[in-house]
């Protein structure tokens, strides 16, 4: 199954693709951790994005469809994938149509505040960029990776002005792709209303959709 998990940012999607991708058996594939990873590599791509990067810029549609197109051609990817943070516009939507056209879109519908309460208390690795939470999403050593034992961190990115910068964007960018995959593909609306909805609560209310819209057998 080839699956997109749109939401916006603190919808708590990265930790649901992260549940989906052990229920599921097929990886999580997000552009940013991909992105991240390659431009601290020694390479020209590494350094170009690097460059892309520190001056705050965007990096262009080309290059992120190509590191797309070979993760998802390595074999891990060969029952499907979890896409999370792409595409992001139209064009990228059609780019991702001749590399690998996806199956199904599952959209989280989360109100701001929800937003606002969970990302408080967001914490991630700055090494492996695996995601937890103070409260819903407890690393087993206080604040420590479980993965690699680095220290965990909050993003800036974290704090409620600039979450509500950051959804207003996002409100603003996604409007055109959900229309777009409304008429293209199977499609689902997930709501989490709550703050205190446990991430498994969530994912079973994902799964209970994929099954709904016919993708997943009991
Ligand atoms: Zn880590």
């Amino acid at each position: 199954m080839k699956l997109i998990l749109f939401g916006p940012p603190g919808s708590g999607k990265g930790t649901y693709a992260s549940i989906l991708e052990k229920k599921l058996g097929i990886p999580k594939v997000n552009t940013g951790d991909l992105l991240r990873e390659i431009a601290k590599t020694e390479t020209e791509l590494g350094r170009k994005i690097a460059e892309y990067a520190n001056k705050g810029e965007l990096v262009p549609d080309d290059i992120v469809t190509d590191i797309l197109k070979q993760r998802i051609s390595r074999p891990d990817c060969i029952k499907g994938f979890i896409l999370d943070g792409y595409p992001r516009t139209i064009p990228q939507a059609e780019a991702l149509e001749k590399i690998s056209s996806p199956d199904v879109v599952i959209n989280l519908i989360v109100p701001q505040n929800v937003i606002i309460a969970r990302l408080s208390g967001r914490l991630i690795c700055p090494n492996c960029n695996e995601i937890y939470h103070k409260i819903f999403l407890k690393p087993k050593n206080d604040e420590i990776c479980d993965k690699c034992g680095s220290k965990l961190i909050q993003r800036e990115d974290d704090k409620p002005e600039v979450i509500k910068r950051r959804l207003s964007v996002y409100k603003k960018q996604s409007k055109p792709l959900i229309d777009y995959y409304k008429k293209k593909k199977p499609f689902g609306n997930v709501r989490c209303n709550k703050v205190d909805i446990p991430p498994e609560a969530v994912v079973e209310r994902i799964l209970k959709k994929l099954k709904d819209l016919g993708f997943l057998k009991d």
